[in-house]
């Protein structure tokens, strides 16, 4: 064994297994090679070089005894342009559209604009522990490609996409439907993949009203040859899926324009689902569809909430997303708590809410067999968190699993995230190169 090939961080250590499952290590030791991938998640055994029978050696340890280690956060759905767009209040969802949401992406026909809020947005993104995250762009493709850029250069692990819209759009975001796939196939062919795997393209059609159906038949053709992903929106209000009836008067659902378009299947996630059938949900399952569930956003815009006990029954996988910025918080602890607020009759418990905005993230995004939790063999995307953020006089050793997770989900938010790492490398957002300083304190 070299030195420096193996590094240990040892601390407590809280470990997702499934929704109702969770393993907490007091005195726990996380080993990383220096490819960046987990080697072991266990107890600290007492020991470092040299290395007594039946342990794992580890060649470095970071102590991080009076911390907590989770699997970095995973954010199913949000949007780069409007992150200034957060907390203004709109009288309707189409007022709220037409002076903040479609301007904030007007603007980002510049690119020194997509620049400042670019790297503000993944700023904030890792100070609030995100290190994986579905995010949508706009329709320019120039917007987009230095946003990858700029995930690029800050590390974080992204899935990605220019917005497509070509019909029911304002001027300046209706796009032609050929020059719309053209670009995103081409924005696809550079950047899916890239980055050892860290960055990865989705095809984005906004949502149905916005996309014809000549376009869905070409994206969910695109995706399947370049096995890239397919985000968009469904079911979110029952106006639109008034709309949507209007549009495709001989489908049935809001659901069947992904089935007919040929943009169903598992690596396609869509926000929100709340106005669905059962059967719709059941079609969901079977084509292995995910939904990226955003309850801030869904309070926020009075939109209702995803009936999650008829989502599970159903059998279909989701994942937490803030949807910034009709959600107001980059932060997964809040969108963790809003979704059991949004459950009246069953409460998501902590672990389940741990689980949702890790373990069941990575499953919606199809990375489960590279992050979301420690299993060996699995990329090294953690977080190291200070519980004393939320209230100085906890200890972290006197806490239950359940106290501690609790706190995090009901209390938490970027103050207690100390570092993130993705594949084993501490994410530095000075990389970035801002130029304005974010005073301390108000990255939330
Ligand atoms: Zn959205």
């Amino acid at each position: 064994m070299k030195k420096g090939k193996l590094t240990g961080y040892r601390g407590r250590i809280i470990n997702p297994i499934s929704p109702t499952e969770v393993e907490d290590i007091r005195d726990g030791i996380l080993v990383v090679d220096i490819a960046g991938k987990i080697v072991s998640c266990g107890p600290y055994k007492g020991d470092g070089p040299p290395f007594k029978k039946g342990t794992v050696p580890f060649d470095k340890v970071v102590d991080l005894r009076r911390h907590l280690i989770i699997p970095g956060l995973v954010d199913c759905h949000l949007h780069l342009p409007q992150l200034d767009c957060r907390g203004k209040h709109g009288a309707t969802l189409l007022d709220w559209l037409k002076h903040y949401i479609f301007p904030a992406e007007m603007a980002f026909r510049d690119l020194r604009v997509v620049d400042d809020v670019g790297k503000r947005f993944f700023k904030k993104l890792v100070l609030n522990g995100t290190t994986t995250a579905g995010i949508y762009v706009t329709v320019h493709e120039k917007a987009t490609d230095h946003a990858f850029k700029l995930a690029k250069a800050c590390g974080i692990r992204a899935v990605m996409g220019k917005v497509m819209m070509d019909q029911n759009a304002p001027e300046g975001l209706k796009e032609e439907t050929r020059w719309s796939l053209k670009q995103s196939e081409m924005l696809s062919e550079k950047w899916h993949c890239t980055s050892g795997g860290r960055l990865r393209y989705a095809f984005t059609p906004r949502f149905a009203p916005t996309c014809s159906m000549d376009l869905l038949k070409e994206v969910g053709k695109l995706a399947q040859k370049t096995g890239a992903y397919v985000q968009s929106h469904i079911a979110e209000t029952a106006e639109e899926n008034e709309e949507v009836k209007r549009i495709y008067p001989k489908l049935p659902d809001a659901f069947s324009v992904f089935e007919e378009s040929g943009c169903a299947g598992p690596k396609t996630i869509l926000g929100h689902a709340i106005y669905m059938s059962d059967d719709e949900y059941r079609r969901m399952a079977e084509t292995g569809t995910k939904i990226a569930h955003c309850p801030t956003s869904n309070f926020f815009l009075k939109s209702g909430w995803m009936p999650a006990e008829r989502v599970e029954s159903a059998g279909v996988t989701y994942g937490l997303g803030t949807d910034v910025g009709a959600g107001t918080s980059m932060s997964l602890f809040t969108e963790m708590r809003h979704a059991d607020y949004t459950q009246l009759r069953a409460s998501v418990v902590p672990a389940k809410a741990l689980y949702l905005g890790t373990l069941g993230g990575a499953k919606t995004l199809s990375m489960e067999d590279e992050i979301g939790n420690f299993a060996p063999g699995k990329c090294a995307d953690f977080l190291v968190l200070d519980i004393r953020q939320v209230d100085y006089h906890y200890r972290l050793s006197e806490l239950t699993t359940d106290e501690v997770l609790s706190l995090l989900m009901y209390r938490g938010d970027g103050r207690v995230v100390l570092d993130a790492y993705v594949g084993g490398k501490k994410l530095d957002v000075d990389a970035l190169k801002i130029d304005r300083r974010v005073p301390h304190g108000f990255h939330f």
